[in-house]
């Protein structure tokens, strides 16, 4: 059946960091459906060639840079190509893009903590966000699910295995509510390029081998997680939150070949999975969509082709994040505040060759054991542990490159 049978109303839609992975994806299901989406605004942070390019495909009414002077860059570049979308920078434009009253739909697509105001923005203001940037929730955990809450957001998510657990869920559940029969969530991971080596040699690991994923194609930092295993850790806690399930409740299974994206056990014993080829498109398109379907551009999966199917249980030794996420999700809050903050100076300092792979796991393991552990209960609270965080983490790599 093709999806001219569907009809999804138009939609308006900012897609904040539209430059990386995951914006590239969007714009690519929004670019096969021009009657059903339009752009509002795009944004990203420093990558003035690839935004101009969108700016002219997609016509936007705005583009937000990071800084004035990459803005600057960016209207020289559209004035030329006669692009009438409007350059803006900064922060609070940024929250303004995600909030403006005609928009109904934000894809949340800024890497790391950077992306929690101005998501946070758009859920405050009702709008339905496709929540790519899990560092936003996992910092701020139930203060994040309380705004989606009390501002009757719609919450849907774009991490391929949140999705397919949210595809699993009876139909009439939406993030944030508990799921009703359900005996556990099984989240599945790749295991990453790391899966089979040893604990030595993944400790002398280079940002190439770290960055090159046997599936999936994505962002710098997103790919160092999926090498350490943090990259399940948080979404450990990201699936704590978004499904209001125990961490008791949740087990993390590895899955090579990345074609079963997660799977939900119910208590009579049913396990419902979601399966699909290794493509961001499809969440993309099941959230862009939702409660209908589209065309993702994504290619059927060849059942008949695929040699076989393995699950094995993730090693904690070898890759101590996870164990370190898995127990900050049964922690007070600050707990994932502190190490997402951690994670993202120590993933920074490797991509900079500054410390090596093994470091990432000492730095998270020395800031936890002295993390003071109790209930932000603020987003003010969240911003100044976070910042507080970074500058003691920064401070450990500055003493041990000295040392
Ligand atoms: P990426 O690095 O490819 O892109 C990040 C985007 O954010 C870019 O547009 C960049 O310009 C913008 N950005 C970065 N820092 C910024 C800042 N300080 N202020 C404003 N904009 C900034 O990352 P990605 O792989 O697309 O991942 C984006 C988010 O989606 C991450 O939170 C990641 O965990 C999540 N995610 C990604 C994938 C994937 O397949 N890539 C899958 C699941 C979840
Ligand atoms: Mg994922």
């Amino acid at each position: 059946m093709s999806d001219d049978t569907i009809s999804v109303s138009c939609q308006l839609i900012t897609v904040l960091g539209s430059t990386g992975s995951i914006g590239v994806s969007t714009l690519d299901v929004i670019g096969r459906h021009p009657d059903k989406f339009k752009v509002f605004a795009l944004t990203a942070d420093r990558s003035i060639d690839v935004l101009a390019k969108q700016c002219q495909q997609f016509n936007p009414v705005y583009a937000v840079m990071r800084d004035e002077a990459s803005a600057l860059q960016l209207r020289q570049k559209l004035s030329i190509s006669n692009c009438q979308t409007e350059v803006l920078s900064g922060e609070a434009e940024l929250v303004n893009v995600a909030q403006e009253a005609s928009v109904d739909s934000v894809m949340a697509a800024i890497v790391g903590a950077a992306g929690l105001l101005p998501t946070l923005a758009a859920v405050k203001a009702g709008k339905k966000v496709l929540l790519a940037n899990k560092e936003a929730l996992v910092m701020a955990g139930s203060l994040f699910m309380d705004a989606v809450r009390q501002n009757n957001a719609t919450l849907l998510p774009i991490d391929s295995e949140h999705n397919a657990i949210f595809q699993c869920l009876p139909t009439n559940c939406r993030a944030g509510d508990e799921p009703p029969g359900i005996r556990k969530l099984l989240l599945t991971g790749s295991g990453g390029p790391f899966r089979t080596w040893s604990a030595e040699s993944i400790a002398c690991a280079t940002p190439d081998q770290a960055c090159n994923h046997p599936n999936w194609s994505m962002g710098k930092k997103i790919s160092v997680d999926s090498a350490s295993l943090m990259n399940k850790g948080l979404e450990f806690i990201e699936a704590r939150w978004l499904f209001d399930v125990m961490p008791k409740d949740i087990q993390v299974v590895i899955h090579p070949q990345s074609i079963i994206h997660s799977m939900v056990e119910y208590i009579d014993g049913s396990i419902l999975a979601q399966l699909g080829n290794p493509d961001m498109r499809i969440p993309i398109a099941h959230a862009l969509a939702w409660p209908l379907r589209i065309d993702s551009g994504v290619k059927s999966l060849d059942m008949v082709t695929l040699s076989s199917l393995d699950f094995e249980a993730p090693d904690l030794t070898r890759f101590p994040a996870l164990a370190l996420a898995m127990s900050a999700a049964s922690a007070p809050s600050s707990a994932a505040t502190v190490l997402n903050a951690a994670n993202e100076v120590a993933v920074e300092a490797f991509l900079n060759n500054r410390i090596s792979f093994g470091d990432i796991g000492i730095l998270l393991d020395s800031v936890m054991s002295t993390a003071k552990l109790w209930e932000l209960d603020t987003i003010d609270a969240v911003l100044d542990l976070d910042f507080n965080v970074r500058r003691s983490a920064n401070a450990l790599i500055d003493s041990k490159i000295s040392a």
